[in-house]
């Protein structure tokens, strides 16, 4: 799953230390789907499993591969990498990812493509996995500043045209750009890097540079568009659109990126054709200088949904089409409502009250929403919890010669349809030391575009986190509404990172997790999970200490903020009488003091005075500290919120400061 998005791609190399290396990035767990990656080998190399022979010259065959790979990983010399495709470089916008390694994977080059092709994602996800460095020499990567031609990507924006170049150029140089932003969340203005970039969200009197994000579209002002076409408008005065475009500051280099929020709400006679539908919202779109590229999707009532011109337009241009009952249609209040609508099929508005109704829907998944999931979303609308504003009123629309008639209305949402499915990584980051966390682990939290922990764990992380990231750190006690925003986020399109520390199902944010989404009727699909276990701190702990969990152990946390301490107590009853090595998990907090008291009061009621405790804190970390003592003597021993307590069985031992649980192999 990790590196499907890279998908096709092809991993080529010529001898057999460069193909083991490939073959390792292609096994299961990397979820590049079969068949959509492939090693490619000389034939020479013939015979070897998982790999594919090219026959012609490797010049050849790169060219033959080049336009449909969305990237390529060399196990080559650069040099040898760079004469390949140089003939076949085209621009930073279209071509592939082109990843070089080295034959012992110590390196990952992100040769061309960083940006737009995905290469330098890609360059970090395959180093992580191969523990290699990822060579980045594009220059925001190196000052570690936001990319402002991938600064929409997660958002599922559309870059427009404009200056790229000189604009990332400025960033990187430290001018202040100035950021337009008319459309689409603000959500990315929190992403690693864009704090300490200069950008600046307020005009200042130096900026050389623009960023706009917008859903206008600007027309040179000499050649205004005439429509041909016979249009009709409705008795509203159609709604102008402020003029704000390029020309008003034509020194500064200017980009442009269009979040998709606008929605076009569809009428129209039973046969009209595609081209028909097509013209009626070009013409829209030109007269109100609206921009195609911000286009969401199409919005229609639901016996519209076999339409064939509307089926065919969304399928051609991508877009997605939302189509809604009569009975959901009819109770949206809109700026033209028309009785003859209402008496041909049941609702006095199709278009309007279709692109509102759109707009205001706050998941932008495709999932279909039954009737009484609307009717909530409408209630939630009304109390302003999600916005859709009605931008351009009905339109009606017939192009001369040909049948049918149409009728357009666009509508703005707040947040941008993302057309991009979602998933949630449930990550174990181990007991803090970074060499601890699996390699698995590190490649996820690479390959996301959000993560939320606690702040003491995304600190311990942070040289794992990217420029781009959004991370959001999340207060203790504020764990179920961090599980919402991960749900929210991921139903939204985006790959979100969910971490604890140690095993993420181990009394961690995973269950909660999924408990969460349970809650909200979760299909088991969308959005997609995926669990990455962790080094849990009994483990951890254990090792710094010797072998104590060589025989039966279990775990009982002994915070009653959750469970009943009657429950914990029967518990540590249960596990004491059944000599059990048992791991205390939240021993003691600041107000919490008695509960490791009675604990041990419990323990000593079936084990030996002498039995051997460990008592471990910051297993792995800088202040870790460590005490091996006896059960009698416990209560002396410093204790607080970041310690594990191993309680030995009766016959774990301490052996010159070892902690030996004995398994049964000598007597
Ligand atoms: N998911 C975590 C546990 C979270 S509960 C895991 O699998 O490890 C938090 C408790 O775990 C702490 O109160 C402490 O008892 C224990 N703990 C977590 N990390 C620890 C570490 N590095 N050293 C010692 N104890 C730790």
């Amino acid at each position: 799953m990790l590196l499907a998005e890279f998908a096709p791609l092809a991993l080529i190399a010529i001898a057999s230390t460069g193909i083991n290396k490939l073959q390792s990035l292609c096994v299961s767990s990397s979820g590049i789907p079969k068949d959509s990656a492939t090693i490619w080998v000389p034939e020479s190399c013939a015979g070897i499993t998982g790999t594919q022979v090219y026959n012609t010259s490797l010049k050849k065959h790169v060219a033959s591969l080049w336009y449909n790979q969305k990237a390529f990983v060399f196990c080559l010399a650069t040099g040898a990498v760079v004469r390949l495709i140089a003939p076949l470089l085209g621009n930073k916008s279209s071509d592939p990812a082109v990843l070089v390694i080295d034959e012992k994977g110590q390196f990952v080059i992100s040769l061309c493509g960083g940006h737009q092709g995905g290469g330098d994602r890609l360059a970090q996800l395959i180093a992580t996995k191969i523990g290699a460095t990822p060579i980045l020499t594009g220059a925001s990567a190196s000052l570690e500043l936001p990319a402002v031609d991938m600064l929409g990507v997660p958002f599922g924006w559309c870059r427009g045209k404009g200056d790229w170049t000189a604009v990332s150029a400025s960033v990187v140089r430290g001018e202040p750009v100035q950021v337009v932003q008319e459309a689409g969340s603000t959500i990315w203005r929190t992403a690693k890097g864009v704090e300490k970039s200069s950008l600046c969200f307020e005009e200042t009197v130096d900026t050389t540079a623009k960023i706009w994000i917008t859903y206008k579209s600007f027309t040179d002002k000499n050649s205004t568009h005439k429509p041909s076409t016979h249009k009709s408008s409705t008795q509203n005065s159609p709604f102008k659109l402020k003029d704000q475009n390029y020309t008003e500051q034509p020194e500064k280099s200017i980009v442009t990126w269009y979040p998709k929020v606008l929605w076009v709400g569809i009428g129209c006679e039973r046969g009209t054709p595609r081209k028909v539908i097509e013209a009626a919202i070009k013409n829209t779109f030109q007269e109100y200088q609206l921009a195609k590229d911000a286009i969401a999707g199409i919005a229609t009532i639901d016996i519209k949904s076999d339409e064939v011109g509307l089926v065919e337009l969304c399928a051609n241009n991508n877009l997605p089409l939302r189509t809604f009952s009569r009975e959901i249609l009819k109770n949206i209040s809109v700026p033209n409502p028309s009785q003859i609508v209402a008496k041909e099929v049941g609702t006095p508005s199709v278009a309007e009250a279709a692109a509102l109704l759109a707009a205001l829907i706050p998941s932008h998944t495709d999932k279909e929403l039954t009737d009484k999931e609307l009717t909530e979303e409408i209630l939630n609308s009304s109390q302003g919890k999600t916005k859709g504003e009605m931008l351009i009123p009905k339109q009606i629309f017939r192009l001369e010669g040909q049948p049918g008639a149409v009728t357009v209305a666009v509508t703005k949402s707040e947040r941008e349809y993302t057309g991009r499915k979602g998933k949630i990584l449930l990550v174990g980051t181990g007991p803090g030391e970074l060499q601890q966390i699996t390699p698995a682990a590190k490649t996820a939290i690479a390959s996301v575009d959000a993560v939320i922990g606690y702040g003491l764990y995304l600190d311990l992380i942070s040289p794992l986190l990217r420029t781009g990231q959004i991370i959001e750190a999340l207060p203790i006690t504020k764990e179920r509404q961090r599980a919402q925003r991960a749900i929210e986020l991921a139903n939204w399109g985006l790959s979100v990172a969910v971490v604890s520390s140690g095993d993420c199902g181990i009394y961690g944010m995973a269950g909660l997790v999924l408990e969460e989404l349970q809650v909200c009727g979760w299909d088991g699909k969308t959005p997609g999970i995926e669990i990455f276990p962790g080094i849990t701190a009994l483990q951890a702990a254990a090792s710094r200490v010797g072998t104590p969990l060589m025989h039966d152990f279990c775990a009982i946390s002994l915070s009653d903020l959750l469970t009943p301490w009657e429950v914990i107590e029967k518990r540590l009853q249960a596990a004491a009488a059944a000599d059990f090595v048992t791991a205390l998990y939240n021993p003691k907090s600041k107000t919490r003091t008695e509960q490791l008291t009675i604990a041990t009061n419990i323990f000593l009621q079936h084990r030996n005075p002498n039995t051997t405790v460990a008592v471990v804190r910051s297993a792995y970390r800088e202040d870790e500290q460590i005490t091996i003592t006896t059960l009698d003597k416990l209560l002396d021993v410093s204790v607080d919120m970041l310690t594990i307590v191993l309680i030995g069985n009766q016959s774990t031992r301490n052996y010159c400061e070892w902690m030996i649980t004995p398994r049964g192999y000598i007597n």
